[in-house]
């Protein structure tokens, strides 16, 4: 059997970065609480992004739920989402005891649509914050997004767990709206195995999210609390990963981009395939190179025919408005996220893969046709 290809799986650098900054968090003893590793990795990320202010959690689902906490999201509020997202997305208004509205996808970014977000906020003039996600490494459409949100003084919270790398008109994605977070689990573009990070410009609601995520210890040497506490925060050993992990982010997203190029080169005359929407104003991070098919051959074909050459590949995230658990929940928008689930797959993106193994994802696909 040949070796199995997969969908994304974490890709360390040549160059050994992650293990010297693990191994000095060895040396000097700072396994935990946090540490240097942390304070940097903080730093790093909010440097290459643009932020003023970040803070490494234990996930990007921590970094979703405190920033609807840090936005004041509470019991009973209103919480825009876009439904095409995987449930980490929608999860953690859950956990405030808050009610999400799910809103379809524009079929020209795969994100959130302008249009279907504009009625929800007729429906609902009282929503408190909006979870617009990046999904793939692409963007949504920002400047209609972000002044429906100004427009109606609410908080726009960024779901950059994919596209950490990627850019909207020259902004990198997670830095346009007041709350960004990213994700460093272990199949995204860069890893810690598990991890996030939450960036705003600001500095003291980030100070408060850190309060929060270690147990909101008071200022005190008793340990006291005024308030409900979490414990979130990122360990400094993965964060020295996060470290070294940053420092090859270029060239991860240089890859991915080589990837998407290939499929398009090597299936791009195939006329029932079309290839996820690259616009003008979009840098993406190319994290997952996605397609959509119609005609004869569907997504379940093709995910079958690769698993049988143990090739990697997934459909695109089932809506949130469809899954049982939160299908209760109302739903502002067309068919445009539920056709995108029931007519896309995720091809391969592994950053190691070598041309060769390119060729033969290409070669399953195209004895389909
Ligand atoms: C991965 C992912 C998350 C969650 O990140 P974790 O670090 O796994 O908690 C959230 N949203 C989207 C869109 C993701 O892909």
């Amino acid at each position: 059997m040949t070796d199995r290809i997969y969908l994304s799986s974490p890709h360390m650098s040549d160059e050994g970065y992650e293990m010297q900054y693990v191994k000095e968090a060895f040396d000097t003893n700072w396994i935990a609480p946090l540490g240097k590793n942390v304070n940097e990795f903080e730093n790093e990320l909010a440097n290459k992004v643009g932020s003023k202010a970040a803070a490494a959690l234990s996930s990007g689902t921590a970094a979703i739920h405190l920033a609807l906490k840090a936005a004041g999201v509470e019991k009973g509020d209103i919480v825009f989402c876009q439904s095409l997202t995987f449930s980490a997305s929608a999860n953690p208004i859950i956990y405030q005891n808050a009610t999400p509205v799910f809103i379809d996808s524009d079929i020209n970014t795969w994100n959130m649509c302008p249009k279907a977000l504009e009625e929800a906020f007729e429906k609902y003039p009282n929503v408190k914050a909006v979870i617009v996600v990046h999904l793939y490494g692409l963007t949504a459409d920002m400047d209609k997004i972000v002044e429906l949100c100004k427009k109606h003084n609410v908080v726009l919270i960024e779901d950059a767990a994919e596209s950490l790398g990627a850019y909207y008109k020259g902004k990198h994605t997670g830095t346009i709206g007041d709350y960004g977070v990213f994700s460093f689990n272990g199949n995204k573009i860069i890893t810690t195995s598990g991890g996030g990070m939450l960036v705003s410009d600001n500095k003291e609601r980030i100070e408060k999210v850190k309060f929060w995520a270690t147990q909101s210890r008071d200022y005190a040497r008793h340990y006291q609390h005024s308030e409900l506490g979490y414990n979130y925060r990122l360990s400094n050993v993965l964060a020295g990963i996060g470290r070294g992990q940053l420092k090859v982010l270029e060239d991860r997203v240089e890859k991915k981009k080589y990837i998407f190029e290939f499929y398009k080169e090597h299936l791009g005359d195939i006329d029932s395939i079309k290839f996820m929407p690259v616009n003008h104003w979009v840098d993406p991070n190319y994290w997952l190179s996605c397609i959509t098919v119609n005609g004869k051959v569907k997504p379940i074909h093709i995910i079958e025919a690769l698993e049988k050459e143990n090739i990697e590949s997934r459909p695109l995230w089932k809506p949130m408005h469809l899954q049982p658990y939160f299908e209760k929940y109302d739903y502002v928008g067309g068919n445009t996220a539920e056709t995108l689930f029931e007519t896309g797959v995720c091809l391969p993106s592994d950053t190691k893969m070598t041309d060769k193994e390119l060729k033969r994802v290409v070669k399953a696909i195209r004895k389909l046709w």
